[in-house]
Formats: structure tokens, C-alpha cells, sequence
């Protein structure tokens, strides 16, 4: 991004997707570059609406069935949020999100339903559905702390060769496997609700960093404190 520009966050059809404050994402990253001396521009991008192509930060959440059907539909008609990753866009997708970043995932009667194919991983409907908190420790190359959320999820998801693992369950079910959430490139999927990146503020600097390079230190030292208090308590539980 050049250094005299605004960083533009897209939130991607908040009309189909936006369960749990999902969109607090939008908020913590348009806060943080602003913390930062960065402008920002949010593109909020209804389902009957293409996708730009410009954005620098692409944000996606988790949803019901059938409104995650049509997403997929949408998305994978309309191919700006694909050529915008190709162009180098970062991008965190949730839940519902996630899965769609996929080649398939169940829908609301457990049938296969193609996804966009942006990430190397597969998504059918698990055995039960995962409620609750979820702690993780994040792969060791990211160099971030250890991750908090809450899901809620009948999916599982299996991760193919070309993504990585996000994160080592500690607590709670994610992919289903071990881990939770994957990355490739500059694309992040995960089933972390919280919303994500209010709970693990370090993940959204993860996500500017990518695309605007190295970013000043900020003082978190509240949200610290509220984040060890709350991994306290549910990894006491
Ligand atoms: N419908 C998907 C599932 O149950 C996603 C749910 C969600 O986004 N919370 O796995």
C-alpha cells in the first residue's frame, strides 16, 4: 500500500454473513491502523453488490445454511475477492466464512456444497455441533500469541497441502482435528468468534502488517489484562 493512501477494509456481504459481531473486526482493524496514523476507508459489500478489487483487508463472517449457500453462489460468480488475493489483498474469514474459502462444505441437510476454492481445505458436517470457547497455540512462524474465541459450528474441516495450520486446539474443537483455522499466503480462515480480532488483537495486526508492512508498537496492555483473565478462567474450567 503506498504510504500516501487510505487503507481500505472490505467487509464482505454483511446482508448473508454477520453472526456473533463478526463485524467488530471491521472495527478493531479500522482502530488499529488509526491508532497508527493510518487512514482507513471501510467498503461494506452487499451480496447483489461485486466485490472491488482494490481493497487492502478483506473481512468475512460466519453465518446460517443457507444464507452461506448463496454466499459461496455469489462469490464464486462475482471473482473479485479472488483476483483481489491474487493482487495481494490480506483476508480473514470466519466460521461460516471459513468454509466457503474451501473446494466443498455440508450444507443444511449435510449435502456437499462447492465452494470458492481460495483455500487448500475441504468442510462437511461433523458428528455434533461445537459450542463453546477455544483456546489455541498459534503455528510457531506467526509468532503471535495464544488464540481465544468462542465457536459454534456443526462443521469439521480438513486441511489439504496448501495451507498450514493457524493454530494447536488447546481447548475447544476448531478444524475438528487438532488445530484450528489455517493460513496460506495472506489469507487467514479460522472458526474463532469473539469477535476474533477484539479477543487476539495481535491477529489484526497480523492481517495490516501483510499489507502495509511494519507497524508501530501500540500499548495493549488493557486488553492484556483482559485476555489473560479470560484465558485463566477457561483453561480453569
Ligand atoms: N453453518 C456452518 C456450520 O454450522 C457455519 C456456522 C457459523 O458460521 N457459525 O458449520
Amino acid at each position: 500500500m503506498p504510504s500516501d493512501s487510505v487503507l481500505r477494509i472490505v467487509w464482505i456481504y454483511p446482508d448473508l454473513l454477520s453472526t456473533y459481531g463478526d463485524q467488530g473486526n471491521v472495527l478493531v482493524l479500522e482502530q488499529r491502523a488509526r491508532r497508527r496514523g493510518i487512514d482507513t476507508e471501510t467498503i461494506h459489500v452487499r451480496s447483489s453488490d461485486p466485490v472491488p478489487e482494490s481493497g487492502d483487508v478483506y473481512l468475512i463472517g460466519g453465518g446460517e445454511d443457507r444464507p452461506q449457500i448463496l454466499a459461496a453462489q455469489r462469490l464464486r460468480k462475482d471473482g473479485g475477492l479472488h483476483r483481489a488475493i491474487a493482487g495481494g489483498a490480506s483476508m480473514l474469514a470466519v466460521c461460516a466464512g471459513y468454509q466457503i474459502m474451501g473446494s466443498t462444505f455440508g450444507g443444511e441437510e449435510g449435502q456437499p456444497v462447492d465452494g470458492i476454492g481460495l483455500l487448500d481445505i475441504a468442510s462437511t458436517r461433523g458428528p455434533a455441533r461445537a459450542v463453546g470457547e477455544l483456546v489455541a497455540e498459534v503455528d510457531a512462524a506467526l509468532g503471535l500469541p495464544t488464540l481465544t474465541g468462542f465457536e459454534n459450528h456443526m462443521g469439521v474441516t480438513r486441511l489439504g497441502p496448501g495451507v498450514r495450520p493457524l493454530s494447536r486446539t488447546v481447548k475447544g474443537t476448531g478444524n475438528g482435528d487438532g488445530y484450528e483455522g489455517c493460513y496460506a499466503g495472506h489469507v487467514v480462515g479460522t472458526y474463532l468468534h469473539g469477535p476474533a480480532l477484539a479477543r487476539n488483537p495481535a491477529l489484526a495486526d497480523l492481517l495490516l502488517a501483510w499489507r502495509v508492512g511494519q507497524l508501530a508498537p501500540l500499548d495493549d496492555s488493557r486488553y492484556e489484562a483482559l485476555r489473560q483473565e479470560r484465558l485463566a478462567t477457561v483453561l480453569a474450567d
